[in-house]
């Protein structure tokens, strides 16, 4: 499985992009990254992705979606359709996403020429991404929105993907479901709400010793958790690492 990281920052971060993950150059997850620089910048059309999984509607996830539909369609004569995985809610905040980016207009061009297919999921639900199976987990984040995170097998890797989290039972699950797993540490020594600290990271990773880690939605570039991986921007990786 190949994995290359378009964002590894978090919402405010000074010196990395939001959040967006490809994986075999065909799903996205997330889309805070400005997709229409960053997939050609690592050799991949705009045409390329067929599916995204949301996270959840933070704009650091969300906002590169409006620029990748749309430029999508306008470079393209014929583009194949694309698939929009997501929490419950996730067909009415597209529609507003479009609505305000581009207009009512474009909103209805980019979602009938690409076909657009959008399935919400809860926790628990299974879904087929891309020719593998998923599952969904809700996550612990913002109380006001419905948080994701997933877990995907595909060659032989179980990969999870826990979206924006702070620590939940739920959280526990996905990792330990995963043999690998893209964990948020928004925060470094000093810890804070919503989020992942790097003194929770590494009692996950004591608890969970199977599961190798992979660090992303930094708030900053530096820094380093032993036995974890802290990938940049633009930087791909094969799974299962050795
Ligand atoms: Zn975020
Ligand atoms: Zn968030």
């Amino acid at each position: 499985m190949e994995v290359t990281f378009l964002g590894t920052g978090a919402a405010f971060a000074p010196d990395a992009y939001n959040a967006s993950i490809l994986i075999d150059r065909s799903i996205l997850l997330d889309a805070g990254a400005p997709l229409t620089v960053h997939l050609p910048k690592v050799g991949v059309s705009l045409d390329a992705p067929r599916a995204v999984a949301l996270s959840h509607f933070h704009a650091d996830h969300t906002f590169g979606l409006a620029w990748l539909m749309l430029g999508r369609v306008l470079s393209n004569e014929q583009t194949p359709p694309l698939r929009v995985f997501g929490p419950v809610g996730s067909t009415s905040y597209l529609q507003q996403l479009l609505d305000l980016a581009w207009g009512e207009d474009m909103r209805r061009l980019s979602w009938d020429r690409l076909q657009l297919r959008v399935e919400e999921l809860k926790g628990g639900d299974t879904f087929e991404l891309e020719g593998s199976r998923a599952t969904a987990y809700r996550m612990e984040h913002s109380s006001r929105l419905n948080c994701l995170g997933f877990v995907i097998e595909r060659d032989g890797v179980r990969l999870g993907y826990t979206g924006d989290a702070e620590m939940s039972p739920q959280l526990e699950a996905l990792i330990e479901a995963s043999d690998h797993v893209i964990s948020e540490m928004t925060y470094g020594a000093e810890a804070g709400a919503m989020h992942l600290a790097r003194a929770d990271i590494e009692a996950l990773m004591r608890r969970h010793p199977k599961t190798r880690f992979i660090l992303t939605h930094r708030s900053s570039a530096d820094g380093e958790v032993s036995g974890a991986l802290l990938p940049s921007d633009f930087q791909t990786l094969q799974l299962p690492l050795r």
